[in-house]
């Protein structure tokens, strides 16, 4: 396939050539890879003889054989969206809405008749977007709430004037309610009394060592005067070391800071923005997609489960699977979906019983259809699977 890559400004200039090799020749930051057929991005399919067609019109000719009847009745597209994601600045604070929020949400902004491209519109499509990430190199994010505990520790720590009297409602209510209206009301400060709050936290930040501030003085050089930069006192802050893996849930806030990975998710833009961006934020419609319980971070680790070299992981959702193969010798997979391979660390063999074969290097991307059946692949290093 040969994919798009879009140029968001918080994109790296440099990684993708890193790890793949890829030419950058006008130096724009590459921010993502789209491996799949969303329309904004859709991937383009050569055949054998290397004709182009795009993998949507491709899928659209047979849909039953292509993506399998189940998926095809399921979902009616490719029910995933493959990214390779390579952020140099921090991405917004965002909660993806659940399934029924999205679809609830959706509904009512067509009724309003809300134009999609209007920078108040949340809701894009009716679909929920879980997504899993996997590291490629050292990547820093965070994920969850902290617990109210250690979030009423930290402002108190600060001791900040303006977020006193919100500090003094969550001490007198220190539960999930209680935290929905601190996380709300902090949002909404606004005017001088923003600036304030804001000046006071980088004052206390700048004379700290810990890398809880340090983070909080970087987020600064790119979101100066953000609310956003008081998440990383309530939100769990972490790095996943190249291989770790983490799924994001809906309703959760999370924030991807800096760092290359594998992204999967389903096919839906639903963003609702919590800070670190200049975008649009609707506060009420974010809070009611959220939930407020604190997310232990022992538990943000996505373990897989290992089968003969190959890592499966764990997705509560049937949108999408991912697995890691590695140490392929003429493995045979069998396959009842759509899928997108991308080999990580070096080139790969990829064989259809049919005698068909191609050669794979490090970074493309390969679509296989359901009516494949099977495959085979030989390759050294590892190979990303993206199914269903
Ligand atoms: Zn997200």
């Amino acid at each position: 396939m040969t994919n798009v890559i879009q140029n968001y400004a918080w994109g790296s200039s440099s990684s993708f050539n890193q790890l793949f090799g890829m030419a950058n020749q006008t130096g724009e930051p590459q921010a993502e890879i789209w491996m799949g057929a969303h329309p904004n991005g859709c991937s383009t399919v050569h055949n054998q003889n290397g004709e182009p067609t795009k993998l949507s019109s491709l899928i659209a000719q047979n849909i039953n054989s292509f993506l399998s009847e189940k998926v095809a009745t399921r979902f009616g597209e490719l029910p995933y969206l493959f990214k390779v994601l390579a952020a140099e600045k921090a991405l917004s604070i965002q909660v993806h809405p659940n399934k029924s929020q999205a679809e609830r949400g959706f509904a009512l902004e067509e009724q309003l008749g809300i134009p999609q491209s209007a920078g108040n519109r949340n809701y894009k499509d009716a679909n929920h977007k879980p997504e899993l990430v996997y590291a490629l190199t050292e990547y820093h994010a965070m994920n969850g709430f902290r617990s109210v505990n250690e979030i009423i520790e930290n402002f108190t720590r600060l001791a900040i004037p303006t977020i006193e009297p919100l500090l003094a409602q969550l001490k007198a209510n220190p539960t999930a309610r209680g935290l929905s209206m601190f996380f709300s009301d902090l949002l909404s400060v606004d005017g001088e009394q923003k600036d304030q709050a804001i000046t006071a936290l980088l004052v206390r930040a700048g004379n700290a060592e810990e890398p809880l501030y340090q983070l909080i003085v970087e987020l600064e050089t790119q979101y100066p005067g953000d609310i956003g930069l008081f998440a990383p006192l309530m939100l769990n802050v972490i790095t996943l070391q190249p291989g770790q893996a983490m799924f994001l849930d809906a309703e959760t806030p999370h924030a991807y800071l800096k760092g290359t990975g594998l992204e999967i998710m389903a096919n839906s833009d639903n963003v609702l923005r919590a800070g670190l961006t200049p975008k649009f934020m609707d506060i009420n419609e974010l809070v009611s997609c959220t939930k407020f319980d604190e997310k232990p971070h022992d538990s943000l680790l996505l373990n897989p489960i290992e089968r003969d070299a190959m890592l499966e992981y764990p997705i509560p959702v049937d949108d999408f699977k991912f697995a890691i193969v590695s140490h392929s010798k003429q493995r045979l997979i069998a396959t009842e979906s759509a899928e997108i391979l991308l080999p990580l660390d070096g080139a790969m063999v990829l064989t259809h019983t049919n005698g068909e074969s191609c050669l794979i290097e490090k970074g493309q991307s390969v679509f296989i259809p359901a009516y494949a059946q099977n495959y085979m692949i030989d390759c050294e290093g590892r190979v990303a699977r993206a199914y269903s």
